[in-house]
């Protein structure tokens, strides 16, 4: 073994060389990639060797049991989910991450100080979603942990408020949480923050065909509330319909009542890209909290995505995320750490993908690729409905075409048509319900998405309706 490491210390550039050129192979031909796996291949299962094969060989391994079930999902037709693609910049910024292993968490003293990498990107990023500096942010894996770290900072708030601290001494009472069309991962979030997933009271829609919450019914429950202080997610895009929380609305009565504001944005806060959507967002900067995706529409590699919490409760976030042996005095800005600010201790240079990309391509970049994911959508959506085929489930608001069989009577039969679907590897959705239909969500956050994709794709999808009509 300590042969192998010792050669393959010394031959690292032809290791890389090999990396390199199949990263290559990869990315020039991803968009002929399969989007799905129908069998997989590995069966048999292998022990850890006794000595070892060495990288070269081990990437042979490697080729010949794993490589084959890589997905395209970062390629132009994986519409699953709210998957986003990888720029170049990106992949750049994602490796060197990966060379230099930086433990990401101070600004200041001595060894690693590369969380000031990390703290110019929240900065650039501010910049392109065009929110205040009031903002103090990092980088999590994912929305889910953003909207963990987010609401566990108004937990802590809320505890405040009513004389306890909740970090110490942990929940007594029950926590109210107000929402409307809330984002699964944010009820994940108040389960494991010991808030309860049932201790939501749900806010009216604004409407039948709205999932955005209605101010009405939002200030109601809130007078329901005699004061006592609240949580309230909203929605800066849901993910069935794309639909935003009014936030100028919710800001005016952020005057009025005592509640904390946290925003999921974790793909819609994009739209403040656009100069056409961006009247969207309008409002969002008065929010205590926002979680943003970096991997769905920032286009930078799993996993990477921000929280972003009002500066001015700083103390409250440590109070939630000290380190026990990190004992801070004063200003804890002061001896900056973002160990005391999150959930992880140890951490990834996760910035470093999304200033590379963030630079490499600057505000013009994003918003054209926002717009175009937008436009195509759009298109793609009035493709549908004019077909026999297929008919819209909710107009498409943004980015995210939401439709199911037209004919009622086939409703048995969408699983299987997406089934079939994704079966052909040549474009990927995911099955949703809305509106006690059965649907399929298609989503656009790629930056190589083109129209000839969308026509492909509407082809594939002709011809299996017609099979199976
Ligand atoms: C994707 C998504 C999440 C969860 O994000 P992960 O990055 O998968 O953890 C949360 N909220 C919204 C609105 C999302 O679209």
């Amino acid at each position: 073994m300590k042969e192998y490491l010792k050669n393959d210390s010394e031959h690292i550039n032809h290791i890389l060389d090999l990396i390199k050129a199949q990263g290559v192979e990869y990315l020039t031909t991803l968009s002929e990639r399969p989007t799905s796996v129908n069998n997989n291949p590995v069966s048999d299962k292998i022990e850890l060797p006794e000595s070892g094969f060495g990288a070269e060989e081990t990437l042979r391994i490697f080729n010949q049991r794993f490589e084959p079930i890589m997905v395209g999902s970062s390629g132009p037709r994986y519409l699953g989910f709210v998957t986003g693609g990888t720029t170049p910049a990106s992949i750049a910024g994602d490796w060197l991450a990966t060379i230099y292993d930086q433990n990401t968490q101070s600004t200041t003293g001595q060894g690693d100080i590369s969380a000031n990498i990390e703290i110019e990107t929240i900065n650039i990023l501010l910049d392109l979603l065009g929110l205040p500096k009031s903002f103090l942010g990092g980088f999590v894996t994912g929305a889910t942990m953003s909207n963990f770290t987010c609401m566990a900072v108004a937990r802590q708030w809320l505890g405040k408020e009513q004389g306890r601290d909740i970090a110490k001494d942990g929940i007594s009472q029950t926590i109210k949480v107000l929402t409307g069309t809330p984002h699964s991962s944010s009820i994940k979030s108040l389960s494991l923050l010991g808030i309860g997933s049932s201790n939501i009271i749900k806010v009216k829609t604004a409407g039948e065909d709205r999932e955005a919450i209605s101010i009405q019914d939002l200030e109601e429950q809130i007078t329901k509330l005699n004061g006592e202080p609240f949580l309230l997610i909203s929605s800066g895009g849901t993910v069935n319909t794309v639909d935003f929380d009014d936030f100028k609305e919710i800001s005016r009565l952020k005057e009025k009542y005592k509640f904390w504001w946290h925003i999921d944005a974790a793909f819609g806060g994009f739209a403040a890209c656009s100069d056409q959507y961006k009247h969207l967002v309008s409002g969002w900067e008065n929010a205590d909290s926002i979680t943003v995706d970096c991997h769905k529409w920032l286009n930078v590699p799993y996993e990477s995505a921000v929280f972003l919490v009002k500066e001015q409760y700083k103390i409250l976030q440590v109070e939630t995320f000290q380190n026990s042996n990190a004992p801070y005095l004063g200003d804890p800005l002061e001896n900056f750490g973002y160990l005391n600010f999150l959930p992880e201790n140890s951490r990834r240079l996760k910035a470093l993908p999304a200033w590379f990309s963030l630079m490499a391509y600057g505000r013009k970049g994003y918003q054209e690729i926002i717009d175009r994911n937008i436009s195509l959508a759009k298109q793609f959506g009035q493709m549908l409905a004019e077909t026999n085929d297929f008919k819209l489930l909710a107009p498409v608001r943004l980015n995210t075409v939401c439709f199911t069989l037209k004919d009622e009577a086939q409703q048995d039969k969408v699983h299987g048509f997406l089934e079939t679907l994704n079966g052909t590897g040549k474009v990927f959705m995911t099955p949703t319900f809305y509106h006690q239909q059965k649907g399929i969500r298609a989503a656009f956050v790629n930056w190589q998405t083109t129209e000839k994709d969308i026509e492909l794709i509407f082809e594939v999808m002709k011809r299996i309706a017609a099979e199976f009509v």
